[in-house]
């Protein structure tokens, strides 16, 4: 019985930011207690503990932190986009987040620190160089 309140909870709580993303918003959590942004969202600061956390809207602004180019992924929706780029970003507002770098025709040309903005397909929040 718990469990399944703590599902339906968990599912309203994530429904913000998946809103927001449909709508090209990129949502972060910023903690009133200690001042530190997290990604991915969570109902407790993952620095403090602290419940004094809210949504805020994020820059949009990244660095690219680390890469790689996945040749072959057999899993949908995967399979029918390899090669694409997998990446760990850094936003400006700190948090570090796990996504994939898109409309990047030479990945070879990737570089640790290099500018991302936040582009998004399918409701789903992508980088690409620039920004
Ligand atoms: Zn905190």
């Amino acid at each position: 019985m718990s469990a399944r309140f703590d599902l339906l909870e968990a599912d309203a709580f994530t429904r913000t930011y998946w809103d927001a993303a449909a709508q090209g918003q990129l949502l972060i959590r910023r903690c009133g207690a200690c001042g530190r942004a997290h990604h991915y969202p969570r109902e407790f600061c993952p620095h403090c503990w602290s419940e004094d956390v809210s949504w805020e809207r994020a820059s949009g602004r990244a660095t690219l932190y680390t890469w790689s180019v996945v040749h072959r992924n057999d899993l949908p929706p995967f399979a029918g986009r390899t090669p694409y780029v997998a990446a760990v970003v850094d936003l400006a507002e700190g948090p570090r987040m796990m996504t994939e770098i898109v409309e990047c025709a030479l990945p070879d040309r990737l570089r640790a620190g290099m500018g991302l903005e936040v582009a998004f397909r399918e409701g789903v929040p992508v980088f690409r160089v620039g920004g």
